[in-house]
């Protein structure tokens, strides 16, 4: 179902209509193309307080292939460093760097705050540090004109070299049109083991990736940005979906498995299809059976739970024990804002969401440590797509403008956040969960 609003707002008497009565305005986002690969502008680097991260700063920010300067007119993306902010007084330096650059910054650009890890034994750090998380969801809100705004909080663990390296592959994804509809959000990087790719076009390449409920929506985009960045993809759906199945693994150049996830033994038939392993495991099929739970029969409950969350954790376990799945793979589970939020006629499924949450917290730190793997979850918010064209008009009109972008999210902006996820350069974003949801005003 097309956004008529969406198309309406960018006509010139759209423009003039809404304006004079006040109505959102949603900008045009600038996503990533091979014809615009990336941020159009300058990028200003900018310190609050004495950085933790020495010069490797400055050095990862060059390498993301913007023009970094000290002082630009209207810069395309903003990355103020507050690792070393540990008080009252340095944390005025927020505001004194980025009150006179917040309303020059390009449209599409991005406002990226470094912080550093609330420190237990310094109650007036930990203050100021968990001050920046309120500071970047209040600026987010404030920006417009597609502009996102996000914290990146670099592990203490992580030497001052390594710091800003390890966070190189986060860097680059939110300095870049791929994190188009993702703000407000609040990214650790620690101190994982990270494989710097020998070609960040295709960080993937020779790698091998399973993505379920690829035969369409959000699975079938996550399937084609991992092909674009090298993968070979093995795409999974429900055998009844095989036509849909076949035509995107033939596009890709992958193949197709079709297998209903909630098979008992489906981790056992996936490590068979692919006797060399994998390397990236994307969890992202998934459905919806609403109704309030008064009039919820307990097959309408369990069979959300059942694809939703069982499979995902049967899956996981044995791949991971039969060692299927490879050291230094990715594991990238689906959970969704009403996971967090919660949604009428959604206990089930946001007990399945919120269930993915709690996984991927749980196992993040094991899975590190005896696989060499991370865990990490993708929360959508209003995506275009079927699951959501489903949805009543007056309900989906709200999902699509209750956010700070204004419009609902495409299938590839979730795609192109599992993307940065599954990249041997993200070894140090491990138990994350990172909204894709134009900081929508759920769950906020
Ligand atoms: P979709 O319904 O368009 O696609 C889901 C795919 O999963 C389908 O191809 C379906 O056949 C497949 N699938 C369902 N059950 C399966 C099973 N048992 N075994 C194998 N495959 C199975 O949905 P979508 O909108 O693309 O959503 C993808 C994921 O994103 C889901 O986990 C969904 O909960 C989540 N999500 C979507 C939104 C949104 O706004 N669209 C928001 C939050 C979360």
């Amino acid at each position: 179902m097309a956004d008529r609003y969406l198309q309406f707002s960018r006509t010139a008497p759209g423009r003039f209509l809404t304006r004079r009565l006040g109505l959102p305005q949603p900008a045009e986002l600038h996503r990533w193309s091979a014809e615009r690969p990336a941020l159009e502008g300058a990028l200003l680097h900018l310190t609050a307080g004495v950085s933790r991260l020495g010069g490797s700063l400055g050095e990862v920010l060059a390498r993301t292939g913007l023009e970094v300067r000290a002082a630009a007119d209207r810069p395309a993306a903003v990355v103020l460093d507050a690792t070393g902010v540990a008080d009252v007084e340095t944390l005025a330096e927020v505001h004194t760097a980025l009150h006179p650059v917040a309303r020059s910054v390009a449209e599409s650009g991005r406002v990226v705050v470094l912080g550093a890890p609330l420190d237990p034994a310094d109650h007036h750090q930990a203050a100021v540090q968990q001050g920046l998380e309120g500071f970047v969801r209040s600026l987010g809100k404030e920006m417009g004109r597609g502009r996102t705004v996000s914290l990146v909080r670099i592990a203490t663990e992580v030497e001052a070299r390594a710091g800003a390296d390890a966070a190189e592959s986060t860097l680059r994804f939110l300095l870049s049109p791929k994190s188009a509809f993702v703000s407000g959000q609040v990214i650790e990087v620690g101190g994982g083991e990270v494989t710097v790719p020998e070609d960040w076009e295709r960080p993937l390449a020779g790698r091998t990736a399973l993505v379920t409920g690829a035969a369409r929506g959000i699975g079938e985009a996550v399937a084609e940005t991992l092909a674009r960045d090298g993968a070979r993809v093995v795409c999974l759906d429900i055998p009844a979906a095989q036509s849909d199945l076949e035509r995107v693994a033939d596009r890709l150049g992958g193949s197709a498995l079709p297998l209903d996830i909630t098979t008992d033994d489906a981790g056992e038939r996936i490590a068979a299809a692919l006797p060399d392993g994998l390397d990236v495991l994307i969890h992202n099929a998934g459905i919806t059976r609403d109704r309030k739970l008064a009039n919820m029969p307990a097959e309408q409950w369990s069979s959300v739970l059942d694809v939703n969350l069982a499979s995902v954790l049967r899956t996981t376990d044995s791949l991971l024990k039969s060692g299927a799945l490879r050291r230094g793979g990715r594991i990238v589970a689906t959970a969704s804002i009403a996971g967090i939020a919660g949604n009428v006629g959604q206990t089930n499924y946001a007990a399945s969401k919120a269930g993915i949450v709690g996984l991927v917290r749980a196992l993040a730190p094991r899975a590190a440590a005896e696989h060499g793997v991370t865990v990490n979850a993708v929360a959508p918010g209003f995506i275009e797509t079927r699951m959501t064209a489903a949805v009543p008009l007056f309900i989906r009109e709200a999902g699509r403008r209750m956010n700070s972008l204004g419009q609902g999210g495409l299938p590839v902006d979730v795609a192109e956040t599992t993307a940065w996820f599954a990249s041997p350069g993200s070894g140090g974003v491990n138990g994350q969960v990172v909204r894709v949801c134009g900081q929508s005003l759920l769950g906020a």
